[in-house]
C-alpha cells in the first residue's frame, strides 16, 4: 500500500476505526501524542474515581472488614478472570500476584521442578535483562541443579537438548518488536522433552494470544503495560491445568496457603494456581488494575490487532515515505505478521531524538544502544497521531532541533 499523502487521507482512517470510541475512555492528557504505552500505559478517565472511592468508602469506610464486605480478598482471582480471556487462558489457570520478575522467579523453580533430572534454563541473549537476571540468580541459589544457557536466537531449537528443562523466551522482543512464533517453539520444546515458559510482557492487550492452543506450561507478564493497570500493577503468571497438581513453588507464602485464617504452622499450597499468591495483595493497585481490564472485556482483541498492525504499517510507511534520507533504519520486522504492536527505528542520535520528539509532545522511549522506540496501543492511539508523529519527526530532523545538548542530559529512566 502507498503511504497515503496527506492528513485528510488518515484523518478517513480514524473515521472509519470500529475501536475509535475506545480512545475517550482513557484520561489522556492534551497536547501529547503517547507512544509509549508499551512501557507505562495511561489510566482510563474512570480509574482515578474508582481509586479515590476505594479509598474513601472501602478502605476508609470498612477498614479491615472490606477484605470480606468489599470481597478484596477475591480480587486477585476476579482480575485473573479478566486477565485470562486475552492469553487463551481459563480463569482458574491464572494468577495475578507480584511484578513479572518475581513470577518469573517462581514459574521457573516450578519448571525446574517438573524436570529433576535435567539443570538447563535455556534462553536468548536478546532477552529482556530481568528475566535472565532472575534466572541467573535462581541458578546461583540452586547451585548444580539449574544452570542458565544463553545463545543467540538464531540457535534457540538447535540448543534444546536432552539437559533443557524449561525454554524461557519473551513473545514480543522489547527492543525490535519481533514474534517468536508461539506454537512452533512450544512444541520444538516439548520434543525435546522440555517446559516452555512464555513472557508475555509487550504481547497482553495488544497481541492475541492463545496459550491454550499453544499448549504452553507457563507465561508471565505485566499489568501496567498494555494492560493499562498503573505503575507497579500487579503481574499474571499462568499455570496450564495439567501441572497445577504437584506445583511446586519456591516462595510458599500464607495467601497460597489452602487455609491461610487457619494459622496452621505446616504450609499446604491451595488448589489450581493459586499457591503463586505469596502475600498480602496490593488492593489499591489491583483495583486500578480491574478497572483498566473492564475495557478489554467489551472489546474483541482480534479487533485491536488489526488496527495495531494497521497504525505500525503506516508509520513505516510514512518514515520510509517522508524520512529516507535522515539516517534512520527499521529495526522493526516489515512483515506485519512477524511484528508486535512496537515499532523501532535504529539511529545514530537516537537518544536526542527521542529527548526532542519528547519536547515536542510525542513520548516514545530510547534503548540502548541507538533505538527509538515507539509502542502503537490499539485501543487508544489514532490514525493521525500517527501522522503527526511522523511530521514532528520530519520538523526535528530538517531544522536539526534534536541537536542541543540538553537533549544529551541522560535521566535515570529512558
Ligand atoms: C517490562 C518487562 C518486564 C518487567 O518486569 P517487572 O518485574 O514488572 O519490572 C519483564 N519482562 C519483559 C519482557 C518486559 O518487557
Amino acid at each position: 500500500m502507498p503511504a497515503p499523502d496527506s492528513r485528510a487521507a488518515v484523518l478517513a482512517l480514524d473515521a472509519t476505526d470500529p475501536t475509535a470510541s475506545l480512545r475517550q475512555r482513557f484520561a489522556l492528557p492534551a497536547g501529547i501524542i503517547y507512544l509509549d504505552g508499551n512501557s507505562l500505559g495511561p489510566p482510563l478517565a474512570s480509574t482515578a474515581d474508582r481509586v479515590q472511592r476505594a479509598v474513601r468508602t472501602e478502605w476508609g469506610g470498612e477498614l479491615v472488614r472490606a477484605w470480606n464486605s468489599c470481597g478484596w480478598i477475591d480480587l486477585p482471582a476476579r482480575v485473573a478472570a479478566r486477565i485470562a480471556p486475552l492469553i487463551g487462558a481459563d480463569g482458574d489457570e491464572v494468577a495475578v500476584a507480584d511484578s513479572t520478575s518475581i513470577n518469573i522467579f517462581k514459574l521457573l523453580a516450578a519448571a525446574l521442578a517438573l524436570r529433576p533430572d535435567r539443570p538447563v534454563i535455556l534462553s536468548e541473549e536478546e532477552n529482556f535483562p530481568t528475566d535472565l537476571y532472575v534466572a541467573q540468580g535462581l541458578a546461583e541459589l540452586l547451585g548444580e541443579r539449574a544452570h542458565l544457557q544463553l545463545v543467540p536466537r538464531s540457535k534457540l531449537l538447535r540448543s534444546l537438548g536432552d539437559q533443557t528443562a524449561v525454554l524461557m523466551l519473551t513473545h514480543v522482543d522489547f527492543r525490535s518488536g519481533e514474534l517468536h512464533d508461539m506454537s512452533e517453539i512450544t512444541r520444538a520444546a516439548h520434543d525435546a522433552g522440555a517446559m516452555m515458559l512464555w513472557d508475555l510482557a509487550h504481547s497482553a492487550g495488544a497481541v492475541p494470544v492463545d496459550l491454550t492452543a499453544c499448549a504452553a506450561d507457563f507465561a508471565v507478564g505485566c499489568g501496567y503495560k498494555y494492560l493499562n493497570g498503573g505503575p507497579g500493577a500487579a503481574s499474571f503468571a499462568y499455570v496450564a491445568r495439567r501441572h497445577h497438581e504437584g506445583l511446586r513453588t519456591p516462595l510458599t507464602g500464607w495467601m497460597g496457603h489452602r487455609d491461610p485464617f487457619a494459622f496452621a504452622t505446616a504450609y499446604e499450597g491451595a488448589q489450581g494456581c493459586a499457591p503463586l499468591q505469596v502475600g498480602t495483595p496490593p488492593i489499591l493497585s489491583l483495583i486500578a488494575l480491574d478497572e483498566a481490564l473492564e475495557l478489554f472485556s467489551q472489546t474483541d482483541v482480534e479487533v485491536l490487532r488489526r488496527k495495531s498492525v494497521a497504525l505500525t504499517g503506516l508509520f513505516i510507511d510514512l518514515v520510509d515515505h517522508r524520512l529516507p534520507d535522515q539516517g534512520f533504519t527499521l529495526a522493526s520486522p516489515r512483515d506485519p505478521a512477524r511484528r508486535g504492536s512496537q515499532v523501532s527505528l535504529s539511529h545514530p542520535e537516537a537518544f536526542a531524538v527521542m529527548q526532542a520528539l519528547i519536547a515536542r509532545g510525542v513520548i516514545g522511549d530510547f534503548r540502548s544502544p541507538d533505538l527509538l522506540r515507539f509502542g502503537f496501543a490499539p485501543a487508544y492511539t489514532r490514525f493521525t497521531d500517527v501522522w503527526d508523529a511522523v511530521s514532528v519527526l520530519e520538523d526535528i530532523m530538517n531544522d536539526r532541533s534534536w541537536d542541543r545538548p540538553e537533549f544529551r542530559v541522560r535521566p535515570r529512566v529512558t
